[in-house]
Formats: C-alpha cells, structure tokens, sequence
C-alpha cells in the first residue's frame, strides 16, 4: 500500500523527497483498527513564542486504500507546514481544505473501490466542516474545468482567493 501512496504523492506533483523524510521521522503509527489510538491521528504542531520548532504526526499503518487516504491527509498537512519550520506560525480556518481536496482527488481516482467510504466521509464532512467542504469542491470544480496549472503552490493561491469571497 505504502507504493500506492508515493505513486499517488508523485501524480499530483506533490512530492517531495525532504518533506517525506520529515514525515516518516515525525510519525508515530497506530492500529486504525483500534479505536482507542485511532483517536489520536492527526498533526500537532509544536509551537514555542510563536515559532513553529516542529512537528508530531500520527498516522495509521498503511493497510487498505482508507489508511492511505489518511496519511495522504496528514501528508499533505506536513508539506504545508514544513514550509513554517523556524518560522511564525498562526492556526488558520482554511488548513483542511488541501488535506481534504487530496483525499477528494484520491477518491476519484478510485471510485471503485472507495465509493461506500467516499459517500460516507463527504457526508461528515458537509455536516462538520461545510464551509470548508464546499471550497474543496469549488476547487476541484475548477481545476476539472481547466485542466490547467495543478502545483500545490497554484492550489494554495486558489484557496486564499476563495476565502476572501
Ligand atoms: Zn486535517
């Protein structure tokens, strides 16, 4: 599955050998399975005066195309934090719409497979986080439409263009 999950980050232009590393190294890795620790994933920034000084990752083991899904999520979270290691770091309301708008792409990708989960997830998501949600799918919208510039650099000057509407 872990193949499944670099070829994935290759795809979508998004890879990157350094961010990786930094996320295998940051990772603890817990049983999906058991909902005790599954409660746990998630990315924790490590703030200290305001200075972003790292990063604690929990992810699931790669099983099953649900697990990667989630480390797609918690992947994606890393990359853009990354970028603010040593730097200012302030919480922002739009962190989950590229996590999330990856997990989309995934979804379709594998349609298959996933539709059940899909369905159930995007429907979570739209009673949780509908705000956030609906920029996803505006995203996607759009980059279906053009077909154009697909970098997580043009994603991101997509979401903040969205958020001032
Ligand atoms: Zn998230």
């Amino acid at each position: 599955m872990e193949e499944k999950f670099i070829k994935f980050l290759k795809d979508n232009n998004i890879y990157d050998e350094k961010v990786l590393e930094f996320f295998k190294n940051n990772s603890t890795y817990v049983d999906f399975k058991d909902d005790d620790t599954k409660y746990f994933i998630g990315c924790y920034p490590k703030v200290e005066n305001g200075i972003l000084k790292g990063v604690n990752i929990c992810v699931p083991d790669m099983e099953d195309e649900v697990t990667v899904t989630i480390n797609i999520h918690e992947y994606v979270h890393t990359l853009e934090l990354y970028k603010k290691l040593n730097k200012e770091y302030k919480e922002t309301s739009y962190e989950e719409v590229l996590p999330v708008f990856y997990e989309l792409i995934f979804f379709k990708e594998n349609v298959k497979t996933m539709a059940d989960y899909s369905k159930f997830y995007e429907e979570h998501l739209m009673k949780y986080y509908e705000k956030e949600y609906l920029m996803v799918i505006e995203l996607y919208n759009d980059l279906i439409k053009e077909y154009g510039d697909t970098s997580i650099e043009h994603l991101e000057k997509r979401v903040k263009r969205l958020i001032k509407k």
